[in-house]
């Protein structure tokens, strides 16, 4: 059993570890799906925020979803990528939480998605928390319980 008697892993500021909205990959809710693709492919990630010019966050675009909703009865209608707009077919079901949330709540979300998106009261994006910068904070905590218990 585990037991971060220290506390410090648990007062960790979600700010300090989360990947500020500059640098996190996203696309628009008019994009298309071509240029949805686009990005989702350069960048490596499988799933990405949907924002819109007011930096708010609407939902999530990932390759499983955009490649379902070109997917015809006998083929895949590549043609529809240029049609179809982001808002169509994003999932609106994003795991958010405030900048403000505590990381004991982070942590129990990251164990059902990859990653959160992290906005303010009103709404803004402001980043997202990867689970794997969660894990190597906790991993670092547990190491460091260990040499003291010793
Ligand atoms: P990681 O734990 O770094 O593998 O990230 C988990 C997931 O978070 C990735 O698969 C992406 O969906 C998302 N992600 C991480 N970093 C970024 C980024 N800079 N921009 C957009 N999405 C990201």
């Amino acid at each position: 059993m585990i037991s971060l008697h220290s506390g410090e892993f648990l007062e960790i500021d979600i700010r300090k570890l989360m990947i500020p909205s500059e640098r996190v990959a996203h696309v628009q809710v008019g994009n298309n799906l071509e240029h949805a693709l686009l990005v989702l492919t350069k960048s490596g990630y499988t799933a990405i925020p949907v924002l819109d010019p007011h930096y708010k966050l609407h939902g999530l675009i990932s390759t499983p979803i955009i490649m379902d909703s070109i997917l015809g009865l006998e083929r895949i209608e590549f043609e529809q990528l240029e049609k179809k707009r982001v808002e169509e077919v994003m999932n609106v079901s994003v795991p958010r939480v405030k900048v403000t949330a505590s990381i004991k709540t982070c942590l129990r979300l990251l164990v059902n998605h990859p990653f959160l998106c992290v906005d303010t009261e009103d709404g803004y994006f402001e980043g997202i928390l990867p689970r794997s910068t969660v894990l190597t904070q906790l991993n670092l905590a547990v190491n460091k319980m260990n040499k003291s218990d010793k």
